[in-house]
């Protein structure tokens, strides 16, 4: 792999004349949104972006506007030195690393909100986040004017967000989903797995266990019940709470009981203090 040594930018007006640059010379432009803490998951979505680009541009923020009031915002993991190595190994040309002030400067006053994909799941147990979402991810798409984009499954429910902002106000570029990266034990990769102590940490790879079961048995039961039993299985291992698990359908998020082909299954569930989410799609073909 190329080593590069990133551009370290700190707002949009530093970025524009390199971006422009690289636009006049008919490069095409890949652009990664991240809150840093960077893991081989991030870095899945950096490899796809520089196979189908020809610069690639990451940006490190974590977006305090979609973090609820009694969410992790302050503790959330930073490590940007860590972070700009790994993306530099991965031959990142551009690092975005705005602060609060430069995203939202004195006076910011607007909200971008998207219907009803972001009613359900997350958007049901986190309130305003995926109008944070929203709102940092146009501000980002329109600083960098990427032609693709590269967004995770990990975080399905924001990917739809993303893609369906992106088609209706903001079109910039392509949005290109990208499958989750896990651990060996089937664990996806998370900034938030940092928190797990040793005994959750042997536990949490349960969650993906118990989507990947209800997608082994679909067709034995219905949605409904398969879901309850994955629920189940999540809870028996040792997680404390979910917010949910549910299969829904994998372009609307209706919800899926009879015929679940068309579906994925998502969970959100707590192991002490820690929040994890995973959804797994219901079909081969995904
Ligand atoms: P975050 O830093 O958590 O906001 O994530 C930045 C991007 O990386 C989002 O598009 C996530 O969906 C994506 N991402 C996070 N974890 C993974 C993973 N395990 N596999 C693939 N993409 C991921």
């Amino acid at each position: 792999m190329t080593h590069k040594t990133p551009l370290l930018m700190r707002t949009a007006e530093e970025m524009r004349p390199v971006l422009e640059g690289w636009r006049k010379d008919g490069k095409r432009i890949g652009f990664v949104p991240t809150m840093g803490a960077l893991h081989d998951g991030h870095m899945k979505l950096v490899d796809a972006a520089c196979r189908q680009c020809d610069h690639v541009v990451a940006s490190i923020f974590v977006n305090p506007t979609q973090f609820g009031p009694n969410e992790d915002y302050s503790r959330y993991p930073r490590s940007v030195d860590r972070d700009v190595d790994l993306l530099a190994e991965h031959a990142c040309d551009m690092v975005f690393l705005p602060d609060v002030h430069t995203i939202y400067p004195e006076g910011f006053d607007t909200t971008v909100s998207v219907g009803n994909l972001a009613k359900p799941l997350c958007g049901n147990h986190r309130d305003g986040h995926f109008d944070g979402v929203a709102t940092v991810v146009s501000i980002l798409l329109t600083s960098v004017r990427p032609d693709t984009s590269f967004f995770g499954e990990k975080d399905y429910q924001q990917l739809l967000i993303i893609k369906r902002l992106n088609r209706d106000v903001i079109k910039q570029g392509e949005i290109i989903g990208v499958p989750t990266f896990r651990e060996d034990d089937g664990l996806a990769y998370s900034s938030r797995n940092q928190y797990l102590t040793p005994e959750e940490r042997d536990i949490a790879p349960s969650l993906y266990a118990a989507l990947s079961w209800a997608r082994q048995y679909q067709g034995s039961m219905s949605g409904h019940e398969l879901a309850g039993q994955a629920k189940q299985q999540i809870l028996d291992a040792g997680f404390e709470t979910l917010d949910y698990c549910e299969i829904r359908h994998k372009d609307t998020l209706e919800l899926l009981d009879d015929d679940v082909t068309d579906g994925r299954i998502f969970a959100a569930a707590w192991l002490g203090s820690t929040r994890l989410i995973d959804n797994v799609a219901m079909n081969d073909d995904e």
